[in-house]
């Protein structure tokens, strides 16, 4: 099953995310087989999560790796706790707005999983890294930094989502066979960290301007296992669109 997966970012007021939710749950009998996930903000978060939603699932963008204290404006994975099922960690703003490096993303990444939470870590490489060919190094980096100290047994609960920087938002996606190029490689850095049969259960996401037009080639590639998706997950319809072309 495809993990679809819908990044909101700053995105919809409350009532705005709460008629986008009410339509998109008012189609799920038409949904291809596949994991939904939405990522609306905080306050729509917590709107949404009172809504029966059987076959839509929630998730945060965003968290801090403490439970409690003087962290002003931050929210904790203990005030998450019942909204959502998954959370974004790493995502590339997160990483060159408000600068977060591989560290404290490796921080978030423990916390989200000794929480029981799913996080769904991202990585990708800048434009200036690909041209100059450093794009597998530079992954290789973010999973073992990101990764560090854990387990096999709790990664089988996280999801990678590959979203290079230049992609997202661009309308520029990577072609299929860069991204399964990438995705491939991917898997060989978790088959090393980890074992070839977990690295194959793993969940790799793409992410970077998915479209109902390209969407199609792209999961059909064999290490896809679903998108991350920003711009196109604002309208129901694109996003249905893409649901149902992820069979
Ligand atoms: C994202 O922000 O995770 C993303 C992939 O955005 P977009 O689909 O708009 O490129």
């Amino acid at each position: 099953m495809n993990l679809i997966a819908a990044n909101w970012k700053m995105n919809k007021t409350v009532k705005e995310a709460l008629k986008f939710f009410n339509d998109l749950n008012s189609k799920t009998d038409e949904f291809a087989d596949n994991e939904v996930l939405i990522c609306p903000s905080f306050l729509a978060l917590s709107e949404i999560s009172k809504i029966k939603h059987e076959k839509i699932k929630l998730g945060a963008q965003n968290f801090y790796f403490e439970d409690s204290g003087a962290y002003t404006g931050e929210t904790s994975l203990l005030i998450l706790k019942g909204f959502c099922e998954y959370v974004l960690v790493g995502h590339s703003e997160r990483r060159s707005i408000f600068k977060e490096p591989n560290q404290l993303v490796n921080k978030k990444v423990l916390a989200a999983l000794n929480h029981h939470f799913k996080p769904i870590l991202c990585i990708g490489e800048t434009g200036d890294e690909r041209q100059k060919n450093k794009t597998n190094e530079v992954l290789s980096q973010q999973l073992k930094a990101c990764l560090k100290g854990v387990s096999e047994n709790q990664i089988k609960n996280l999801v990678v989502a590959y979203e290079p920087v230049w992609a997202i938002g661009t309308g520029k996606n990577a072609t299929s066979a860069m991204a399964q190029e990438v995705h491939e490689f991917i898997r060989e850095v978790l088959t090393d960290m980890y074992s070839q049969t977990t690295a194959r259960q793993l969940k790799l996401l793409y992410g970077g301007s998915v479209k109902p037009d390209n969407a199609k080639d792209l999961i059909a590639q064999e290490d896809i296992n679903g998108f991350l998706i920003g711009g196109a997950s604002l309208e129901v319809e694109s996003f249905v669109e893409i649901i149902n072309a992820a069979k």
